[in-house]
């Protein structure tokens, strides 16, 4: 036995919250109708080089049914669909945190009310909190487990820059210390395979380890349909990753994380029509099960590197 009385070899998220919870808890993804100052022209036009317009990798219901309506939807599709009983709401699209504080408060209320809910997840840029805003989201902790996730996906400011985030390491260091200060959970979001050495990826996972992050979410970096990337790689200045490559560096990234963070994800999330490169990330399952027999055979496990 491994994590959470599994067999897994790292800390699963939805492991722990099946422990935490005592029954699987399954996340609603919702869309509250946010933008993003990296797309509205604030910061730029154009946003992340590898985002869709569509909030970058949201699943969200629509945004056109009202919040309680997704989260009542969601829960019913989920429960039929796998007999779930208890739920997260998961603000996913795009900036979750981008609107005055007066707004925000009714929309997380909003998505709160569904007496299976149990928690709430809200994805955001490290650029857009403040105070008021962690002071009502530390609020809402008190009752509901709670999370913020924000978009790291590198430490290193010339990756962010080649991928137009934005922003810089700096400011996410400053958005974290300050979220950890009330007292709420973080998550942070990375890419692997942005043309960084393996040196510089580990970097980034040694950071997180010496923060002693909560949780972690790693993404593979792909090209969807009507992104600067897919025009990138069209044009050949870009590569992917492969397969083995992406698995290696995964495994070698866990080892150096704490035991205790959380591992929100550590795949794609299946084939999209929307996907053009690299093909292999679709069959996410083959991925996981590929990320489990890596670390078998190494005979290692999530935090096998890690120092205190
Ligand atoms: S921060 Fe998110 S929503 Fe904004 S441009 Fe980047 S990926 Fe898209």
């Amino acid at each position: 036995m491994f994590f959470n009385n599994t067999d897994k070899r790292y800390n699963q998220f939805s492991a722990y919250l099946k422990n935490k919870f005592g029954a699987k808890v399954y996340k609603i993804t919702l869309d509250a109708g946010f933008s993003c100052p990296n797309r509205d022209g604030t910061i730029s036009t154009g946003g992340c080089i590898f985002c869709d317009g569509s909030g970058s990798f949201s699943q969200a219901h629509s945004n056109l049914l009202s919040i309680e309506e997704q989260v009542k939807t969601g829960a019913e599709t989920l429960s039929k669909r796998f007999k779930a009983e208890k739920f997260m709401a998961y603000f996913q699209a795009y900036t979750n945190t981008y609107k005055p504080v007066n707004e925000l408060e009714k929309i997380y209320k909003a998505s709160l009310t569904h007496p299976d809910i149990v928690g709430l997840s809200i994805g955001t840029r490290p650029d857009c909190v403040d105070d008021e805003k962690l002071k009502l989201i530390s609020d809402i902790s008190k009752d509901y487990y709670t999370w913020i996730e924000y978009g790291l996906q590198s430490i290193h400011d010339k990756t962010l820059k080649k991928i137009n985030r934005g922003e810089t390491f700096d400011t996410f260091l400053r958005a974290y210390e300050k979220t950890k200060s009330y007292g709420i959970n973080t998550c942070a979001h990375v890419i692997l395979g942005l043309w960084e050495t393996h040196d510089e990826m580990m970097q980034t996972a040694q950071k997180l380890a010496e923060l002693e992050i909560d949780g972690v979410k790693i993404h593979m970096l792909c090209a969807l349909e009507n992104t600067k990337l897919a025009k990138m790689y069209k044009n050949k200045e870009v590569d992917f990753m492969s397969e083995d490559e992406y698995i290696q560096t995964v495994c070698d990234f866990l080892e150096y994380l704490p035991p205790k963070t959380t591992i929100h994800r550590l795949a794609g999330n299946g084939l999209k029509k929307e996907l053009i490169a690299p093909r292999w990330i679709g069959k996410k399952l083959d991925c996981l099960n590929k990320i489990d027999k890596e670390l078998l055979r190494r005979n290692s496990h999530q935090g096998y590197k890690y120092k205190p």
